[in-house]
């Protein structure tokens, strides 16, 4: 009877130890086809600014990287001032290196793109200066030596501009060897910590040598076990890096924005199982400081 009731109480327990905080959503995408310019849902555009920034509000997400194809997305949030103020939600703005698909495996070699990504720094968004540049993919580690992945790695160290790259770990070094400071300088936000799965150790080495390098946690493969908890050997590394970890909800397609509520849930259900100090800096805290965000007020 007493087992049976300290069991019970640790189910409950459980549940109510879920996260609660501000979230930060460190990667996500408003692309053209969720339609940023319409006012109402339709068919083909079934996501207009509303029913986004709804999303991000109902679930306590309190600031979001922005980035889109193309960057109309990102420029449809930045300037949507009252809106944003109103969901309370801070918008960072990062410039994406993508005007169209075809620029998803040609961007690294063509020299349109740094031309397209030094006009938007230039201009700038009504949410303030670009701060970082990307999401970018790396499908094959050697085109993270193209003369436009090299010229922009060395502008991002330069400008204090932050990357979010989707690349293996053999692009990331890669990547990192080609700004002046070798790395050592380069916040580099590795988007889901390698999707390919990189081994934890292998994860655990980069970071210590690139201490400016973040890890991103969407589709992370392994980081979940069974019903959404954290696998040991993740939340070992979690508790080791505390400083070093981001949430995304990585809306690449539509779909992603329809079950944007479970993919928050799912992060603050293992959040909730974190020391609340580490919990705070994983889904807030880290990518606050990265980009100097208040803490948001209360709501
Ligand atoms: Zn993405």
């Amino acid at each position: 009877m007493k087992r049976a009731a300290l069991l019970l109480a640790g189910v409950v327990g459980s549940a109510a130890a879920q996260y609660r905080g501000p979230l930060f959503d460190a990667h996500l995408h408003y692309n053209d086809e969720a339609c940023g310019h319409a006012t109402t849902p339709a068919p083909e555009c079934p996501h207009p600014l509303a029913d986004v920034l709804g999303r991000m509000q109902r679930n306590g997400v309190r600031a979001i990287v922005a980035n889109s194809r193309p960057n109309d997305g990102t420029r449809a949030l930045a300037q949507a001032r009252d809106q944003t103020r109103t969901a309370g939600v801070r918008v960072v703005p990062f410039v994406r290196l993508y005007r169209n698909r075809a620029d998803y495996s040609n961007w690294f070699r063509d020299p349109s793109i740094v031309e397209m990504v030094n006009t938007e720094l230039a201009r700038g968004t009504p949410a303030g200066p670009y701060r970082g540049l990307g999401e970018f993919h790396l499908y094959d580690s050697a085109n993270a030596d193209g003369p436009v992945a090299k010229q922009l790695m060395a502008l991002a160290d330069e400008k204090g501009l932050a990357i979010l790259a989707h690349v293996d770990d053999v692009a990331v070094e890669k990547l990192m060897g080609h700004t002046p400071s070798k790395g050592r300088n380069t916040r580099l936000i590795w988007a889901h910590t390698g999707i390919g799965g990189s081994p934890v150790a292998r994860v655990d080495e980069l970071f210590t040598r690139f201490p400016q390098l973040r890890g991103e946690l969407s589709y992370r493969p392994g980081l979940t076990c069974g019903d959404g908890e954290l696998c040991p050997e993740w939340r070992a590394l979690l508790l080791k890096y505390p400083d070093r970890f981001l949430i995304g909800s990585d809306t690449w397609v539509n779909q992603r924005w329809l079950y944007y509520d479970e993919l928050m849930q799912g992060y603050r259900a293992w959040l909730g199982t974190l020391p609340p100090d580490v919990a705070k800096k994983i889904a807030w805290d880290n990518g606050a400081s990265l980009f100097g965000v208040p803490e948001p007020a209360p709501r």
